[in-house]
């Protein structure tokens, strides 16, 4: 089959300007695209608690740290780090380590709004979709599976618009998003990303935001150690969720808990063993459990949500360039 061609290559955004420089229609839009976020960030992690989940505080610094790697959609620059009477640890890229761990031993359904530092390459902020300093609601449970999660986020997704349209329709009308966000219909499709490597190429995570009228799942993506791979298969157990004309907004898997299988991947993958000690010891004492998860980039859900041209635009200090504030 031939590629399709993308309709329009990726344009250039430019990055929001800083509260102080904003006039007075443009802080009315801020202000609007912030009362979004608190009524997301309120009703999500609700839903949540009200599901037993339980919410855990994040950490910000610590030894084992996401590796991002190897991950084709990461392009770390620099990795921060700092010695802590005597230890080396980095600040938070994502706390997937400590979901599987805390997940394992005592929170068996947790969540987190987890700060996430990873400076990529200065060009990823032109995409509208990098920021440096992003928080995920990142949400793990012991023994879940695929299906399960997916099943899950559908529904906090679509509880989360249903109400929203209902209470937040000034601020919908504003940022003229009333009438063109929808509510999804339920289970959404899934896709394997081999399929869509055959109609799109290199490029078929833009292909498919661009295509899709509806949220979509696509599965088996190659990535870090701590995704689920089956051996026999190559396929990998794991899920991202795509919002139609924006893009990725959630991320997640099911789980490697196995010791031997944890090991080989570090190893293949060439990652520092020494920084995932902890998780290779708990699994070698098979106190690891299978678990399955995902993490929704606060940022991108609401910046999805609002319309917005760059998602730096949902912060109150956008975390894009070097205009840090
Ligand atoms: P990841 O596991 O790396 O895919 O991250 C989980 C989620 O966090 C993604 O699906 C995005 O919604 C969000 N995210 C990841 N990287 C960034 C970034 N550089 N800027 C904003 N949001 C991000
Ligand atoms: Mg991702």
């Amino acid at each position: 089959m031939e590629t399709k061609t993308l309709s329009k290559a990726a344009p250039i955004i430019e990055l929001p300007k800083p509260l102080e420089q904003l006039s007075e229609g443009e802080v009315e839009r801020k202000a609007c695209i912030g009362r979004l976020m608190t009524y997301t960030l309120n009703n999500l992690t609700s839903q949540f608690v009200e599901k037993d989940f339980q919410w855990l505080l994040p950490v910000a610094l610590s030894q084992s740290t996401d590796p991002l790697w190897p991950d084709p959609g990461a392009s770390i620059e620099k990795r921060i780090e700092v010695d802590i009477y005597g230890k080396t640890v980095r600040t938070t890229a994502s706390m997937i380590i400590h979901k599987l761990i805390a997940s394992s031993l005592a929170y068996p359904k947790l969540f987190i709004l987890s700060p996430n530092i990873r400076i990529e390459k200065a060009e990823r902020a032109k995409t509208g979709k990098h920021i440096y300093e992003f928080t995920q609601l990142d949400f793990e449970a012991r023994n879940a599976s695929t299906k399960g999660v997916m099943t899950l986020v559908e529904e906090v997704i679509c509880n989360l618009l249903t109400s929203m349209k209902q209470d937040m329709k000034e601020e919908l009308s504003l940022l003229c998003r009333c009438d063109t966000l929808e509510l999804p219909k339920r289970p959404f499709k899934v896709y394997d990303r081999q399929e869509l490597e055959v109609d799109y190429g290199a490029d078929w995570e833009e292909g498919i935001a661009q295509e899709t009228s509806d949220p979509v799942w696509v599965t088996n993506i190659p990535r870090e150690f701590y995704d689920f791979e089956d051996f026999t298969t190559g396929k990998w157990d794991n899920y991202d969720l795509f919002m139609p004309q924006y893009g990725e907004v959630l991320s997640g898997a099911k789980r490697e808990w196995e010791y031997e299988k944890i090991l080989k991947k570090i190893e293949r993958d060439n990652v520092d063993k020494y920084n995932y000690a902890l998780v290779l010891k708990l699994a070698k004492e098979e106190k690891l459990k299978p678990t399955a998860g995902g993490g929704i980039g606060m940022e991108r859900l609401v910046g999805w949500i609002s319309g917005v041209e760059h998602v730096a635009e949902t912060q109150p200090f956008p975390r894009a360039g070097n205009s840090a504030r």
